[in-house]
């Protein structure tokens, strides 16, 4: 780290990056027994119908509440926790976490026959679809909480598929044969392989916040509107739904509407909150 600058003095190469990697290492071997203490959390963001702007279920992500350093987000701990394989129960956790608040949600909305099941979406790391634990720990979490296996979607990115074989879709099959859906999650910032769609057992896309940031200029670039106009037109001919994220005005809404998107995420509707709020939002729309 730190380099001759000539005779006996020593200089930091970069203070702020070793800065960065003491906090990183911190970090890393906070890790586990930051688990085991509880200190993480999780906020819930509605996906919304673009249709007709009702509340159809809610992406759980994951904070860390740090005790010296604050609410961290994901950005800041997912990596470390990929690198030490902590990811795999720190994922279940989540897993277990948000069906358990969807099944909650269910039976706090009782009544309220006009709300569908809320429908829960976590996000899955590239380690946990090769862990042969997957499936099982998904069936055992869904049975233990009594929801049904069409209530919860697995979010896993297109990178993590890129190039995969067989062996690595095998698990996501048996999930998606079990009523499970899973995501294709920030889709169009990687090497898009339209072909490859077919082999994958996805059933919804999440266009990557970069297409939405693009609707934001009016009017929006041409040539964006004609690649997210064609992935609709190929993603429903495929039987897929399209979700789109970080919609964050209404003109990109309903542009995005426009352009047959089926659900839609964003601050224009709700940023990552607490249970209770998601619920608050759903049984609102609900009811009127
Ligand atoms: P993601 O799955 O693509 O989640 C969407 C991210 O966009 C979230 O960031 C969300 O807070 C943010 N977002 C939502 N609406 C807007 C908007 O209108 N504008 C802008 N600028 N941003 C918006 P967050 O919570 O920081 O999560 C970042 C990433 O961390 C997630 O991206 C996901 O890949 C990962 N992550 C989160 N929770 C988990 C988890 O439990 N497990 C795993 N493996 N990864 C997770
Ligand atoms: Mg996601
Ligand atoms: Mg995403
Ligand atoms: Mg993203």
């Amino acid at each position: 780290r730190a380099k001759s600058a000539g005779g006996n003095r020593f200089e930091l190469a970069d203070p702020e990056a070793d800065a960065r990697a003491i906090t990183r290492h911190g970090l890393t071997t906070a890790l586990p027994t930051a688990l085991e203490r509880g200190e993480f959390f999780i906020e819930y963001q509605p996906l919304v119908h673009l249709g007709d702007g009702s509340v159809r279920g809610a992406e759980a992500l994951v904070r860390w509440l740090h005790p010296q350093h604050g609410v961290l987000g994901p950005d800041r701990f997912i990596p470390l926790a990929e690198h030490t394989g902590l990811i795999v129960p720190l994922g279940r956790w989540v897993l277990e976490e948000s069906v358990r608040q969807a099944r909650e949600w269910r039976e706090l909305h009782g009544g309220a026959e006009a709300l569908g099941p809320l429908r829960i979406n976590v996000n899955l790391s590239p380690c946990q679809l090769t862990h042969p634990g997957l499936v099982q720990d998904t069936v055992d979490i869904l049975e233990r909480a009594g929801v049904e296996p069409h209530a919860l979607c697995l979010e896993v990115t297109e990178s993590a598929l890129i190039g995969a074989d067989d062996d690595l879709l095998k698990p996501l099959r048996r999930l998606a044969e079990m009523g499970v859906d899973i995501a294709l999650d920030d889709f169009g910032t990687g090497y898009s392989n339209l072909a490859n769609l077919r082999r994958l057992p996805v059933s919804i896309l999440k266009l990557d916040r970069s297409f939405t940031q693009s609707m934001q200029q009016f009017p929006a670039d041409p040539v964006d509107l004609k690649i997210v106009e064609g992935i609709v037109s190929l993603a429903h001919s495929l039987d897929l739904a399209v979700t789109v994220e970080g919609v964050e005005t209404g003109a990109q809404a309903e542009q995005l509407r426009t352009l047959g998107c089926d659900t839609a995420q964003g601050w224009y509707y709700a940023r990552p909150g607490p249970p209770e709020r998601l619920h608050e939002l759903a049984l609102v729309d609900a009811t009127g």
